[in-house]
């Protein structure tokens, strides 16, 4: 077969007003089938492509052979979270643009099949597994309890560390938690995949803000021999126009964590509210565009707009998101600049924005867009969200010796040993990449979690 074998999914109408999971999983004989379009590859091409370097070939053979359960021992040598990578991960450009089958047809669907493995273990094994660790003693700080620092606890714990992850929040998982929605992860999946981390004996000390309630100087004084900063990019940029202050406008970090973490879809059993009006314009056009589109949808807007200043190819959000957004509804004006937010009695009432073409590339290699002459026109909504990117919060850098950042807000490390400028001191993830992708947390928390180890031994 050419193709890959289809997910099934819940019907557009009925899912784009609920938060239920968008796609509901292979069956057993889905995945049997699939993999067997593997092809076994003796050079491995789509490891290559996969940031923390999965067995691929290896656990695909298992699925064929109905082996689902050995399938998933061999994913979790190199991977900690396979349900939500097999979810989130962007396997197009990454393990499933290098497989050999996408040469003519599709790729083998390796993160349908991960995801596959990853739920069929959760649903059928039931004791808990133990691991054989020899505790050193040593003690390290781990800061932020996403993907990144999650995958650096993880490998410390089991090198024999004694590791703390200290968490802002009240909840662990960073981005899967607050940002990305339950309808493409479900909560419950998250949890269970931060649990097998704890119980291999990761302490947790949340509701502390590093930086505010104790600095990275004082946990060396506490005994602490390494720290790795995993604080992710979760200050939200604005477009500076005007309009932006006015009630109804809101970033798109917001608007998501008063949504998936303050569940204020429940008001008023849940004290946060949240206001979306009939009329929705979400501004970008990334993961967390569609994220926020999608959300204020099932939240019971009427009419959500993606405005983005450039065109389709240029859309920077996977591919499965944009087009599940558009089964749904979601109204996409590209090539559109908003200029201003106008607002009545102190709420947005309209965007007034301007049409735009595409010149030569820019910087970036990407057509850089041109404003169109007298081409202004108001769109009306009542909710305006901001998604147009985040950057680390310089909280950690202002209260710590020595940790020098890029004029972007980006921690400077050694790429190869993730350390930063001061010593014993790590980071990784979206603090050092900026918004990135969950994947490439986690391989940067792996690797630091191996520098720690070879500093401190
Ligand atoms: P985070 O996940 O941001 O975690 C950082 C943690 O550190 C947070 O829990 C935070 O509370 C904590 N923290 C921050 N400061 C401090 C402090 N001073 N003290 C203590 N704790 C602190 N990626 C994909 O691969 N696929 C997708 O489909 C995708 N969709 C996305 C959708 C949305 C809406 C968003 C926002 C992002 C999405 N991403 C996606 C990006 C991905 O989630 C991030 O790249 C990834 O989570 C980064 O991991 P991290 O561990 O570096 O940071
Ligand atoms: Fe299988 Fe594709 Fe990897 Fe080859 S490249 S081993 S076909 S998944």
């Amino acid at each position: 077969m050419l193709t890959k074998i289809p997910m099934p999914e819940q019907p557009a109408k009925e899912r784009a007003r609920n938060f239920k999971e968008v796609t509901l999983g292979y069956t057993e004989q889905n995945a049997v089938d699939e993999a067997k379009r593997c092809l076994n590859c003796k050079t491995k091409p789509c490891v290559n492509g996969c940031p923390v370097n999965v067995p691929i070939p290896e656990f695909i053979q298992k699925i064929e052979q109905h082996d689902f359960l050995g399938a998933y021992h061999v994913i979790k040598q190199e991977n900690s979270f396979p349900a939500m990578c097999g979810r989130v991960c962007p396997q197009e450009t990454q393990c499933e643009q290098k497989c050999v089958r996408a040469i003519k047809g599709e790729s083998v669907a390796i993160g349908r099949l991960e995801r596959f493995v990853a739920d069929f273990y959760m649903e059928n094994q039931k004791e808990a597994e133990s691991v054989d660790i020899q505790k050193n003693g040593v003690k390290v700080a781990v800061i932020g309890a996403g993907p990144a620092g999650l995958s650096c606890a993880g490998d410390l714990i089991k090198l024999g560390y004694d590791v703390t992850i200290f968490e802002a929040l009240h909840v662990l998982g960073g981005v899967l938690m607050y940002g990305i929605p339950e309808f493409r992860l479900p909560k419950g999946l998250v949890e269970k995949e931060i649990e097998s981390i704890i119980k291999l004996g990761v302490k947790i000390e949340k509701n502390v803000i590093i930086g505010r309630s104790v600095t990275i100087d004082e946990l060396f004084s506490d005994g602490y021999k390494a720290v790795f900063i995993g604080s992710g990019a979760g200050l939200p940029n604005f477009m500076g126009i005007e309009g932006e202050n006015l009630n109804g406008v809101y970033s798109a970090n917001e608007f998501l964590t008063r949504s998936n973490l303050m569940k204020a879809y429940d008001f008023p059993n849940n004290v946060t509210p949240i206001r979306t009006g009939n009329k929705v314009a979400v501004i970008g056009g990334g993961n967390v565009a569609m994220d926020a589109a999608r959300t204020a949808l099932r939240l019971g807007a009427e009419e959500v707009f993606i405005v983005y200043r450039r065109g389709e190819e240029e859309l920077p959000a996977r591919l499965e998101e944009i087009h599940h957004a558009k089964e749904e509804g979601i109204i996409f004006k590209l090539l559109t600049n908003p200029k201003k937010i106008v607002g009545e009695n102190g709420w947005v009432k309209a965007m007034e924005c301007v049409e735009m073409t595409l010149g030569e590339p820019d910087k970036s290699g990407r057509r850089r867009p041109i404003e169109k002459e007298n081409s202004t026109f108001a769109l009306e909504v009542e909710t305006v969200i901001v998604a147009i990117g985040q950057t680390p919060n310089p909280l950690i850098k202002k209260t710590t010796s020595g940790i020098e950042t890029h004029t972007w807000g980006g921690i400077i490390v050694e790429e190869e040993t993730m350390q930063t400028t001061q010593d014993y001191v790590y980071a990784g993830g979206d603090a050092v990449t900026g918004a990135a992708t969950v994947i490439l947390a986690m391989g940067a928390g792996k690797t630091a979690a191996a520098s720690i180890h070879k500093q401190l031994s």
